[in-house]
């Protein structure tokens, strides 16, 4: 796709620390890590995010991620990672190209995920039943 970024990168216009490519996904090395060895899993098949990714290319997404993210682990001596997508500006995705985020982790390495709140009274119940209703 014209003026994506991810595109372009796919297309070698422009240069990545690539560190695995097949026919369907590359991995790259995000260039403003959340720690060393945080790395983006892309997929070549341009889509914007989850909600129009089709089945095969999601499938070839987590398959990458799975073979490549305990290897990230034991290169960086990490002890756990996070897995993450980003969908739709407010959610953080600054390239609207599809992509997976590895994240390697280490005990008490001070990443902070999202604060855990609470529900007030009778919200869990609406909220369970609306998104019911969007299933339909
Ligand atoms: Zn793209």
């Amino acid at each position: 796709m014209e003026d994506c970024i991810f595109c372009k990168i796919i297309e070698s216009k422009i240069p990545c620390s690539k560190i695995y490519e097949n026919e369907q996904v590359l991995a790259f090395l995000d260039i403003n890590p959340a720690a060393p060895g945080h790395t983006l899993v892309v997929p070549k098949k341009h889509s914007m995010n989850i909600t129009d990714i089709d089945f095969n290319t999601l499938g070839q997404c987590i398959g990458a991620i799975k073979n490549l993210a305990p290897k990230i682990m034991k290169a960086v001596n990490a002890t756990g990672f996070n897995i993450g997508m980003n969908n739709f500006k407010s959610s953080g995705q600054a390239v609207m190209h599809s992509h997976f985020h590895i994240i390697p982790r280490k005990e008490n390495d001070g990443l902070m995920l999202p604060r855990q709140g609470k529900y007030k009274e009778g919200e869990i119940e609406e909220i369970k039943n609306k998104i019911i209703k969007e299933l339909d």
